[in-house]
């Protein structure tokens, strides 16, 4: 993915997703960059973002797929994706809750490669009006 037309692509779908402050699915980043880049160069720009941990993706409750930036996200190459995910029954809205981190443990035989953890209730805002 080297060419100039990729790489804007790329630019604008990270900043689209860093300066939300909720979780974005791949319909809704569509829209938001689509004068810029089409729906598989999205597909396609989002798969490189997870590969390169740039991004991480969030499962929502039903099933789609959401992406989000944390501040993980800027630290390192080895870190994981290990707090919980909140999902609003109300907005919808899927944000990273980065202080709320998962341990598990489980048998030594199994080895974890992804963790998806998204409780659904009532986000703050919902929650005043
Ligand atoms: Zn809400
Ligand atoms: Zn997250």
């Amino acid at each position: 993915m080297s060419n100039p037309r990729n790489t804007k692509a790329k630019q604008a779908v990270l900043n689209e997703i860093a300066n939300s402050s909720f979780a974005l699915s791949q319909p809704e980043l569509f829209e938001r960059v689509k004068g810029t880049c089409d729906r598989v160069t999205v597909y396609r720009v989002l798969d490189r973002l997870v590969t390169e941990n740039k991004i991480h993706k969030i499962v929502n409750i039903d099933g789609t797929i959401n992406y989000a930036h944390c501040a993980s996200c800027d630290e390192s190459h080895t870190h994981a994706h290990d707090h919980l995910h909140f999902s609003c029954v109300k907005c919808k809205k899927i944000e990273c809750l980065e202080e709320q981190l998962i341990h598990v443990k489980l048998p030594d035989t199994y080895q974890i490669k992804e963790l998806f953890l998204t409780i659904s209730g009532i986000c703050p805002s919902c929650s005043l009006s």
